[in-house]
């Protein structure tokens, strides 16, 4: 089958690759669609760790069942189906109380690390365990349903968050995924949703997709004092500006990590007893994810960027890696 290699550090090809076979637990999709996440185009350089070549990334598909594992009872064959990027186990104390996003086992899809490697979804085909899929509903895209786990992520963060109807919440980061947890706190009933980016262009987004208010980082202050904050990006400043920005006793929910460390301001934390919770991928919120697509109530169209085949994979990765297009979701189609 065809499939984009990450071959080296940052270097692709399109290779010939073995046709994978379902273990007795998994299904193997036909990909319709697969989105460029950004810890794809983080990891390429192999800087991360979790992106080590040769390996085939991907964990953000859509696409249909072709085959079966002999253990597989519940799926057939011609179902339009999406998945989770997380792999767990299923029988782990953390699994068995539902946080499967935190199991002891668990392989990630498009990953490869010291201790797994699981070939992903920029392939014709792709083997998924069972447990992870979710069927497409009836009338919604291959596109759109390649926004499951990003929007899962989103939603799994908003959980945390715990926001009451008419509460007023601060995103900081308007890139994809904070598109989507803006959309999600209004959809949890948010009075006021205000985004904080560096970009004119997602800020305009943000205000089309829901946000109430926008603010540009280094050009206007945010004073005002909200019920919870989002940080979406992961790094020293924009999470002091998300404890900074949020009333005594407040809850702030760290999702982005572009670095390992960052300051803290211990101080105003605990003197102003602000909550501060970690949110890592998603963990259980892939149908519900569908749903809302589906619903409506939550928009990924806006947020497709392009639409292209996966001989054209290597170039939007470089292109993504740039930055300088401010692309948001690229969606390959092998
Ligand atoms: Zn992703
Ligand atoms: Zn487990």
């Amino acid at each position: 089958m065809k499939a984009l290699e990450l071959t080296a550090p940052s270097s692709f090809s399109l290779i010939e690759a073995a046709k994978p076979v379902p273990a007795r637990d998994e299904v193997l999709i036909r990909v319709a669609c697969c989105g460029i996440c950004g810890s794809d185009v983080h990891g390429m350089d192999n800087s991360s760790g979790r992106r080590i070549p040769p390996m085939i990334m991907g964990h953000e598909a859509s696409g249909v069942i072709d085959a079966l594992g002999s253990d597989v009872a519940a799926w057939n064959i011609g179902q339009r189906v999406s998945f989770d990027s997380m792999v767990y186990c299923g029988k782990c104390s953390f699994c068995q109380r539902g946080e499967t996003n935190l199991c002891e086992e668990r392989q990630v899809m498009g990953v490869s690390c010291q201790e797994f490697k699981r070939d992903g979804a920029f392939a014709e085909w792709v083997v998924v365990p069972a447990r992870i899929l979710e069927a497409i509903p009836d009338g919604l895209s291959f596109e759109e349903a390649a926004f499951t786990e990003p929007l899962a992520v989103a939603l799994h963060a908003v959980r945390l968050a715990k926001v009451k109807p008419g509460q007023t919440a601060l995103v900081v980061g308007s890139g994809l995924i904070g598109l989507l947890v803006i959309q999600a706190l209004k959809r949890a009933g948010c009075q006021k949703v205000v985004a904080v980016d560096l970009d004119r262009d997602r800020l305009a987004l943000a205000l089309e997709l829901g946000a109430d208010e926008i603010f540009h980082a280094t050009e206007e202050k945010f004073t005002e004092e909200v019920d919870v904050a989002m940080e979406v990006v992961g790094a020293s400043v924009t999470v002091n500006l998300a404890i900074q920005s949020v009333r005594k006793g407040g809850r702030v929910i760290l999702v982005g990590n572009v670095v390992a460390q960052v300051d803290f301001p211990l101080q105003a934390v605990v003197t102003r007893e602000i909550q501060v919770l970690g949110s890592c991928a998603a963990a259980g919120e892939c149908g519900e994810a569908l749903e809302a697509i589906a619903s409506g109530e939550i928009k990924v169209k806006p947020l497709i960027s392009a639409v292209v085949p996966l001989e054209e994979g290597s170039d939007y990765f470089q292109r993504s890696r740039e930055g300088k297009e401010g692309l948001l979701k690229v969606l390959l189609k092998p």
